[in-house]
C-alpha cells in the first residue's frame, strides 16, 4: 500500500480536511495506495508557498542555479527510473515497457533539456520615432502559475509544466489528475533533494472541480497550463476570466491518419497501428482516423486489423506486454458503449469490438484493440474523440478529398501523412489544419518541439522554445536619454 500526500511548501503533508480516497491498479482492480484528498484550503495554501517563493529564494535565483537545481532532478529522476516506470505502470495500467522506454525516460530527457534553457527566453530593442527615447522589451515570469493534468501521461505532462515553469524562473502549483497522482507526488521528493527551495512547487491531488477551480481563480495564479478534455478547458477558460487570468490549453483531438496508394505499405501500416495503439489509444493525438486512398483501402484495413489481432494484450507489469489495462473502469465503460456506438451506426467490425477472453482479465479493464471498416466522416465513432484503442478506417477517392475529410472536425492537433511523393506531401503538409503533422511517422516527441492545437484542441503553444514564451509575460520599457523636459504642460 503506497501513500500519496500533498506536498506544499516543501513538505509533504495531510490534507486540511485529513480526508484521503483509494487509488486503484486498472490491471486488477485492487486499492493500489491512498491519496490525501485536497480541498480548496490546501489551494490557499499552496499559492501563497508559491507567491512567497517567488518573493524570496526562488525568485533570488538566477538562471544558472534554477538549471542546476532542474539538472539535479533530472539525474535523481533517472537514477530511480526502474521505481518511477514501475509505480506509472501500477497507477496507469500502462505496459512496463512503455513507461520504461518512453514515459520515464522521455520525461527525464525534457527536464535535461528545461535546464538548458532557463537563459533562452530573449527580449528585443525596438526602434521608436523619437531619438531621445530607447525602447526595450523583457520577459518576466508570471510568478505563480497553476498546472492542471490528465491521466494519461501523468509523469510526462507533470514534468512538461514544472520543467516549463521552474525554466522561466516561475513557481507552479500542479493539480495531478485525481486517478493517477502516484508519480506526480514521487517526483516533489526528487525535486527537494536536488536543493528547490519550498514552496517553488506545490502538488495538490483532489477533484477538479474544487482544487482545480481553486487554482484557476486564487488571485496569486497569474497563468494556468491545461492539459485535458476540451469540454473542461473550456470550463476553464471560463473561470479564468474572474480575475483575467492568461490560459495555455492543450485539449483533445481526433487526428486523421492519412496513407496514399503512393506510401510505403509496412511503414504505413506500423505508422496505423502506433499511431491509434500508444498507451492504448490514451493519447491526445492518436491518429483516430484511419483515411486510406480507396485502392488500397481493403489492403490496408486487412494488413492492420491483423497487426492490430496479433498484440499480446494482459497484465501491465510482464515485459512481452505490448497493450496493457484502460485507464479505469469509467473510461473503459465509455470506450465498450462507443464500440457498440459503432456497430449500430452500421461500421464494420475489422478487428476487436470486445472485452478479450480469459480469466486473466476477468478484474481489470481491458479493451480489445479495435478496428472499424467502412466508417463514414459523419459518424459519431469518427467525429467524437474516443481515447481508447479504436481505429476507425475511411476510405477517400483523391488527395482533394482526403483533404476535405481529414479537416471536417471541431479538433486540430495532429495529421499524419503516409506517401512518397514529395510534391503531394509539401501540398498536404500546407493544407492540413492541425498544430502538428507527422509526414510517415507518428507520435514522434522532442522537448524542442512546439505542440500547439488549432481550433477546440487548444489555445497557445507549449514545449520546444516557442513553448517557454507561454510562461513568461512581455514588459516595455521606454526610456528617455535626452535629457529634456517630458510633456506639452
Ligand atoms: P479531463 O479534462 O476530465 O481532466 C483533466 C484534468 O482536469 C484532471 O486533473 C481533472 O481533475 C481536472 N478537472 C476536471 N474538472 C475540472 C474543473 N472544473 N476545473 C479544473 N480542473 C478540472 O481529462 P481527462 O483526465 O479525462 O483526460 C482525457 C482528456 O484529456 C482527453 O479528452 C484528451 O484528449 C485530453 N488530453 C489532451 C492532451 C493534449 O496534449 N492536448 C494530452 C492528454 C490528454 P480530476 O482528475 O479530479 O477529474
Amino acid at each position: 500500500m503506497r501513500e500519496c500526500r500533498l506536498f506544499i511548501n516543501g513538505e509533504y503533508c495531510d490534507a486540511a480536511s485529513g480526508e484521503t480516497y483509494a487509488s486503484i491498479n486498472p490491471a486488477n482492480g485492487d486499492v493500489l495506495g491512498t491519496v490525501a484528498k485536497g480541498g480548496p484550503e490546501d489551494v490557499a495554501r499552496a499559492c501563497e508557498a508559491a507567491q512567497a517563493a517567488f518573493e524570496g529564494a526562488w525568485g533570488a535565483m538566477n538562471c544558472a542555479e534554477r538549471a542546476g537545481i532542474i539538472a539535479k532532478a533530472a539525474d535523481l529522476l533517472l537514477d530511480r527510473a526502474t521505481e518511477f516506470a514501475q509505480l506509472e505502470t501500477l497507477d496507469v495500467g500502462k505496459p512496463i515497457s512503455e513507461s520504461t522506454n518512453i514515459d520515464v525516460p522521455v520525461a527525464a530527457g525534457y527536464l535535461q533539456w528545461y535546464a538548458e534553457v532557463t537563459d533562452a527566453t530573449v527580449g528585443s530593442t525596438i526602434t521608436v520615432p523619437s531619438p531621445g527615447q530607447i525602447d526595450y522589451c523583457l520577459y518576466e515570469p508570471y510568478g505563480v502559475v497553476g498546472g492542471i493534468v490528465p491521466w494519461n501521461f501523468p509523469l510526462f505532462l507533470a514534468v512538461l509544466k514544472i520543467g516549463a515553469g521552474l525554466a522561466t524562473g516561475n513557481c507552479v502549483v500542479l493539480k495531478p489528475a485525481s486517478i493517477t497522482p502516484m508519480t506526480t507526488c514521487m517526483l516533489c521528493e526528487l525535486f527537494a533533494q536536488a536543493g528547490l527551495p519550498a514552496g517553488a512547487l506545490n502538488v495538490v491531488a483532489g477533484p477538479g472541480d474544487t482544487v482545480g477551480e481553486a487554482i484557476v481563480t486564487n488571485p496569486h495564479v497569474r497563468m494556468v497550463s491545461f492539459t485535458g478534455s476540451t469540454a473542461v478547458g473550456r470550463r476553464i477558460m471560463e473561470l479564468a476570466a474572474t480575475n483575467i487570468t492568461d490560459t495555455s490549453m492543450e485539449l483533445g483531438g481526433k487526428s486523421p491518419n492519412i496513407i496514399f496508394a503512393d506510401a510505403d505499405f509496412d511503414q504505413a501500416v506500423a505508422g496505423a497501428v502506433f499511431g491509434i495503439l500508444l498507451n492504448n489509444g490514451q493519447n491526445c493525438i492518436a491518429g483516430s482516423r484511419l483515411l486510406v486512398e480507396k485502392s488500397i483501402y481493403d489492403d490496408v484495413v486487412s494488413a492492420v486489423a491483423e497487426k492490430m489481432s496479433s498484440l499480446r494484450i494482459g497484465d501491465p507489469s510482464r515485459d512481452d506486454t505490448q497493450m496493457g489495462a484502460i485507464v479505469s473502469q469509467e473510461q473503459h465503460d465509455k470506450i465498450m458503449g462507443y464500440i457498440e456506438t459503432g456497430k449500430s451506426e452500421g461500421a464494420r467490425v475489422a478487428c476487436g469490438g470486445k472485452v478479450p477472453d480469459g480469466p486473466e482479465f476477468a478484474k481489470g479493464f481491458f479493451v480489445e484493440p479495435t478496428l472499424f471498416a467502412d466508417v463514414t466522416n459523419d459518424m459519431r465513432i469518427a467525429r467524437e474523440e474516443i481515447f481508447g484503442p479504436v481505429l476507425v478506417a475511411i476510405p477517400f477517392e483523391d488527395e482533394a478529398d482526403a483533404i476535405r475529410i481529414a479537416t471536417d472536425t471541431s479538433y486540430g492537433l495532429g495529421s499524419g501523412v503516409f506517401s512518397t511523393n514529395a510534391d503531394r506531401i509539401q501540398r498536404m503538409v500546407r493544407a492540413l489544419k492541425s498544430g502538428t503533422v507527422y509526414v510517415n511517422c507518428y507520435n514522434a516527441v522532442y522537448p524542442q518541439s512546439p505542440f500547439p492545437g488549432w481550433n477546440q484542441s487548444g489555445t497557445g503553444v507549449e514545449r520546444g522554445i516557442a513553448g517557454l514564451y507561454t510562461y513568461v509575460r512581455i514588459k516595455n520599457i521606454i526610456q528617455d536619454i535626452s535629457g529634456e523636459p517630458i510633456g506639452w504642460f
